[in-house]
This record gives C-alpha cells, structure tokens and sequence, in this order.
C-alpha cells in the first residue's frame, strides 16, 4: 500500500461545497459525479471547471492551486477540454473496477489498464517533501492542466491495495448506487445518506406494510 500521508498543506475552503460529498473517499465520491448512472445519468463533470471545483471540494487542491488551474483551463480550453475527456474515462475505469469487486466478477482489463496507466503517471510526479519529523508525499506541480487526476487516481490506488477494499459499497437505493466507503462500527451501512435515500426507503417501506395489513 502507498504511502497515506496527506498533505499537510492547511486548505481553506472560499466557496460552498457544490458536489454531494458522502463517499468518505476521494475516488468514490468521484464515481458518484455520475449521477442516477444506472436509470437517467446525469453528468455533474459538464466542464473543466466542475473538475477543478471537485478537487477543491474534497481538498485534495488548495486555492492557490485552484485558482493557478481556473485561470489555465480558460487559456487553454481545447486542452481543458481533452482534459475533462480523460477525467470521466478515468471516472468509468474506476467504477467499472470496483463494480466488478462488489459483484465478485472478474476486473475488465480494459478498465485496470486505464486506471493503471493514470496511476502511473500520478505517481510520476510524486517527491518526498522534508516536514517536521519525517517526510510526506507530495505532488511535484499542481499547474498542469492534468494535475486534477493524480490525487484521484492516487486515491483509486490507495484503497485498491487497502485493508478497506471490502467495506466498498453502493447504496441499496437501485435508483442511486452511489459508492462509498462503510467505516460504521458494524459495516452494516447501507445508505448513501440517511435523508437522501434511507428515509425515502424508509417511507416507501411503511406505506407498503400498511397497504399489505389492509
Ligand atoms: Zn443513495
């Protein structure tokens, strides 16, 4: 497993959350930027922007990096453009392979190789930082246009050769399925959020035994 240092930059946070944040990890709460992906998709990625806002978001990126990249995506909108392509590739690689580890089937190799070849190159530019009592991993520049990928597919690598692995889950809402990571006590979770989706089913699930005592 890597190294799970985070970075010890202080991130301030200027804006209000705009994703949905309920995965407790940064490649699942990815994932889930499809959302309803199984009955009416909807993208939430709809530009490089919302990419960029994602890794704010989560704080994988502080302002200063985020600004630097806000201004980039603008000079360069063919290539923000390219960029946002290669993100939801990412995206779909990433949930094709825990989908398959959930549903006990085989890995589509198409989906490790990509997921692979971005790990990579994350990892390509990764350097030891000097910090108080130690060093930490930290990513070499956060200027590139690309660099929105590396922590995601650093996260997606990380819990992929984690102790964590099996407490992946989709949520029993079959109109959700958004992933997240179960860190309950038990390991009993079964709702991306409570108000989102376990009170509805809740809800739905009373009318149906009053309407079954009738
Ligand atoms: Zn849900």
């Amino acid at each position: 497993m890597l190294n799970t240092n985070r970075e010890s930059t202080k991130i301030v946070r200027r804006r209000p959350s705009r994703f949905d944040l309920i995965a407790g990890n940064v490649c699942l709460d990815f994932v889930n930027t499809l959302d309803d992906r199984y009955t009416k998709p909807k993208e939430l990625l709809g530009t490089y922007i919302d990419l960029v806002r994602f890794c704010e978001d989560t704080a994988v990126m502080d302002s200063r990096q985020v600004d630097r990249l806000f201004e980039r995506g603008q000079t360069d909108p063919d290539h923000a453009e390219k960029v946002l392509g290669w993100a939801r590739e990412l995206r779909e690689a990433i949930h094709d392979v825990f989908r398959a580890l959930m549903d006990k089937s085989p890995v589509p190799p198409a989906a490790l190789a990509r997921l692979n070849a971005q790990i990579q190159d994350a990892l390509s530019h990764l350097r030891l930082v000097p910090v108080k009592g130690g060093f930490e991993w930290r990513f070499d520049d956060f200027g590139e246009l690309d660099s929105v990928l590396w922590p995601i597919a650093r996260s997606a690598a990380e819990l992929l050769a984690s102790d964590q692995l099996p407490y992946v889950r989709a949520c029993f809402s079959k109109t959700c399925e958004w992933f997240f990571l179960d860190t309950s006590k038990n390991h009993q979770r079964r709702w991306c959020d409570m108000t989102r989706c376990g009170n509805r089913a809740k809800v739905r699930n009373f009318y149906a035994r009053q309407k079954n005592s009738c």
